[in-house]
């Protein structure tokens, strides 16, 4: 019997999708950047279904890709369009949160949960699920796993990775392995859960994770604040740090190109600050203080800014609406920037110290290939993540001889410049297929090693998301 046959036969004829207009949404990405073909798409309604459809897949050797909200950044969750077309799993069927644990604070969710509707039935029981990113209404909590994706939580919740507990997973053999674990600690060994998290896809298919809540912060306070330069960005971080330590929830960064992309391209979206300052900070409190006392510690801090000339005006959100309203410009910038033109984006961490210096010598870099491009710069600038974009409005792409190969090149000139301030050129969206050269140049060929060998163990017929994550060829990078 063919793939599509006997998936139907073991998961009913309505889970397996052929049909063109069905399947097209799948085999795209978001930004319609890559595109390949599926031999179908599976929409499993269990673990089971799930494990079913990985042992039909795995005796008729057809390659597995596992899909969450397809928000990936770099081409992650969709078909190569060239080589074996693969059995797409897509998890949006599997959306239950099996239960909330408060006292241990903790929940249990099946992976196609959308992390928003994870968040909120966090909230209803007054917990904190904290990662919270641009695509939360789409992406799924698997996808978030499997991405190991940050957001704008990270600062004082860490990356999706510290919000883990436990996870359940179908190996590429179909086997179940259900490690829904709700501990804080459990010292018996390796963490198996850390091998899933942040894989891509490569190592098993994530059905249903134990996550980590927080007590919901009663409290916020939100500003926007202008300031001259990302040192001076830096100087109010450490102000901010200094006062507040752990009430610090949030402290984002964009420029004046960036916030001006939004307020042209994404209807409804008003400008907190004249975009005409260069620098733009969103900086929120949370706590579980009375909400008038938080302000109060928002703007006292806000004026020592401006005594010390550091912030050179400021918002403060006196309501819960103008706090989603700064908050809705911040989670604009993707969408912004897709309708602006072509975005070469890059997603790098450094140290946060070594911020500026990286946007000044990732600036000359760009400048060296394309004299005066514009960039448009996001950071989460408290854990040192920063979205430097140089971006093209469409009739200067189109103008641009070698555009794909000078894209590549202005890319790599940036990933250049983190790694030597001991940066990462992928600090949060992940590998995809965008970035697998990049991997074979700038990971250390041991670490490339020690990947290739737990992939082997666990997919020995490279079946799982193949030419993903890791790159095609062995590599030893220079000196390494
Ligand atoms: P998909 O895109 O469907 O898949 C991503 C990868 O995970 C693929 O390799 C796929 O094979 C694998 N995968 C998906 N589900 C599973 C599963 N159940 N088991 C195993 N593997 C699986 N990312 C950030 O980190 N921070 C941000 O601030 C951020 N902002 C964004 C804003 C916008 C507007 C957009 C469009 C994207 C943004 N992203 C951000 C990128 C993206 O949302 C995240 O990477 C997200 O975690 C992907 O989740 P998803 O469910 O859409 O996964």
């Amino acid at each position: 019997m063919s793939l599509v046959a006997q998936l139907q036969a073991a998961l009913g004829a309505d889970a397996v999708l052929i049909a063109q207009a069905d399947v097209a949404g799948h085999v795209q990405d978001w930004r319609g950047r890559y595109r390949g073909p599926a031999a179908c798409v599976v929409l499993p309604s269990s673990t089971r279904q799930v494990a079913a459809a990985v042992r039909i897949a795995g005796q008729l050797r057809v390659p597995v890709l596992a899909q969450g909200g397809n928000t990936s950044l770099c081409g992650g969750a969709v078909p190569w369009p060239d080589g074996a077309a693969p059995m797409l799993l897509n998890l949006a069927r599997m959306r239950s949160v099996r239960s909330i644990d408060a006292a241990n604070n903790s929940m249990e969710v099946d992976a196609g949960c959308v992390l928003a509707s994870v968040q909120q039935a966090a909230r209803e029981r007054q917990r904190l699920y904290p990662v919270s990113l641009g695509a939360e209404g789409s992406c799924q909590i698997g996808g978030t796993i499997a991405t190991n994706a940050g957001g704008t939580g990270v600062l004082r919740y860490g990356t999706t990775r510290e919000n883990v507990l436990g996870l359940e997973v179908v190996l590429p053999d179909g086997q179940i392995w259900n490690g829904l674990y709700r501990l804080r600690k459990n010292n018996t060994g390796l963490d198996l859960k850390h091998l899933f998290i942040g894989s891509e896809g490569t190592l098993g298919v994530i059905t249903a994770a134990s996550l980590k809540l927080h007590p919901l912060p009663t409290a916020q306070a939100v500003a926007w604040l202008a300031v001259a330069s990302p040192r001076a960005a830096l100087q109010m971080l450490d102000l901010c740090q200094t006062r507040y330590g752990a009430s610090l929830a949030a402290f984002e960064m964009m420029n004046g190109l960036q916030l001006r992309n939004v307020l042209e391209h994404v209807p409804g979206r008003r400008p907190p600050l004249p975009a005409a300052y260069d620098w733009h900070l969103l900086v929120e409190l949370a706590d579980t203080r009375a909400e008038p006392a938080l302000t109060a510690a928002l703007e006292e801090v806000l004026l020592q800014g401006l005594a010390q000339d550091l912030v050179l005006d400021a918002s403060l959100a006196t309501s819960g609406a103008q706090r989603a309203a700064l908050w809705a410009v911040r989670h604009s910038v993707s969408e912004a920037n897709k309708k602006a033109g072509i975005g070469w984006t890059t997603d790098c961490a450094v140290p946060v110290s070594a911020v500026p210096e990286f946007i000044a010598r990732a600036t000359r870099a760009v400048h060296r290939t394309l004299p005066g491009l514009p960039i448009a710069i996001v950071a989460h600038l408290g854990d040192g993540n920063v979205h430097f974009i140089p971006l093209l409005s469409f009739g200067q792409w189109n103008a641009l001889a070698h555009g794909p190969a000078t894209a590549h090149a202005v890319q790599h000139a940036i990933h250049e410049v983190a790694h030597a301030l001991g940066g990462s050129f992928s600090a949060e969206h992940g590998i995809g297929q965008l970035l697998t050269q990049e991997m074979a140049l700038f990971k250390p060929a041991v670490e490339i090693d020690m990947m290739r060998g737990i992939k082997g163990l666990l997919d020995p017929h490279q079946l799982f998301n193949p030419g993903r994550l890791l790159p095609a060829t062995p590599h030893r990078p220079k000196g390494v």
